[in-house]
């Protein structure tokens, strides 16, 4: 079976013709198409789902991959940060995977759909409360352009700045809601029963390396410049948090998934949590994601009511 598994045929054609018509897969989907296509392929040795190995997979997929490298395509798997599923998808491997949302997307809303992720990642995303989410009604603010372009090039005439300010509009809320109803049937985004809107595993896989290089900034050559880390890594699994926990320290960088939190300090010994890299108390009380919003997870320091008060007014608050 290992044999035939890498070595690239028209069952492995089959079987990434299903990744074109389904965004994104999990273990269970796979298991019937390829044991399908691997039946069709040999009839007189039928392949049951049972008989889908993570191995078959794997070979299977790196097959695939192997093919798909020249057009810049990838089938990658990662783990689904909420219930810890393995899901598949078939990704664009460019840096600037936003640009392929073009063939979908029109211009206006791919301007959009970056200050939404700007939003996720910048605004709603500071150095305590990592939310890397937007709700829906600020995703709704965000269909009006800002007037001012920030892309509007370094040292242009006013009237390139004013070409910049032109080249965006706005969409209405209707048009704004389509698009996200469209990433929502397209696996790129979530919507939680609070009504937060953040990446789903599709779009991480997608848009990892975009996510970094757009919101991370490596350290200047002078110490007045360090490294702005917005997009962290889970320390256990590698991949990236945007639903999880973090250091008690806020000066840590250390964040976790859920599950690699508790498959983590189940590995150590005693009562005591500690963190792998600060070796300070792991209290377990921040998050990272929707939980982050909520205003019980910090201690506060005042008696103030703490559930109207600006993202400002919370650093402020918070360096002491
Ligand atoms: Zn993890
Ligand atoms: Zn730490």
């Amino acid at each position: 079976m290992s044999e035939e598994g890498s070595s690239y045929d028209w069952a492995h054609k089959a079987f990434l013709q299903a990744f074109l018509s389904k965004s994104v897969m999990t273990v269970d989907e796979i298991k019937p198409i390829l044991a399908a296509v691997m039946s069709a392929r040999d009839p007189n040795r039928p392949t049951l789902e049972g008989d889908v190995t993570a191995p078959l997979i794997s070979s299977t997929i790196q097959a695939i991959n192997e093919r798909l490298t020249s057009v810049d395509y990838e089938i990658r798997s990662t783990k689904d940060q909420t219930n810890k599923h393995t899901v598949y998808a078939l990704v664009n491997t460019t840096s600037d995977s936003l640009t392929q949302l073009a063939t979908t997307f029109t211009p206006d809303a791919i301007a959009y759909i970056k200050r939404v992720l700007d939003c996720m990642f910048e605004t709603n995303n500071t150095r305590n409360r990592e939310v890397m989410a937007v709700t829906s009604i600020q995703a709704s603010q965000l269909a009006k352009a800002p007037t001012r372009s920030r892309q509007s090039q370094v040292g242009g005439d006013e009237d390139s700045s004013i070409q910049a300010e032109a080249a965006v509009k706005s969409l209405t809320i209707a048009e704004s809601e389509k698009v996200l109803a469209d990433l929502f049937d397209q696996d790129f985004i979530y919507k939680s029963r609070a009504n937060y809107y953040s990446l789903a595993p599709r779009a991480l896989m997608e848009l990892r390396t975009y996510l970094k290089e757009t919101y991370n900034e490596p350290a200047g050559d002078d110490e007045d410049e360090p490294a702005i880390v917005r997009i962290r890594d889970c320390d256990i699994c590698r991949e990236i948090v945007t639903v999880g926990v973090r250091c008690s320290n806020r000066e840590c960088n250390v964040r976790f998934h859920d599950s690699c939190a508790t498959q983590y300090f189940r590995s150590q010994r005693g009562n005591q949590r500690t963190c792998p890299k600060c070796k300070g108390e792991w209290l377990g009380d921040l998050f990272v994601g929707e939980r982050a919003a909520n205003k019980g997870q910090r201690r506060t320091t005042g008696g103030r009511s703490s559930n109207v008060r600006s993202e400002e007014e919370e650093e402020e608050d918070e360096d002491e």
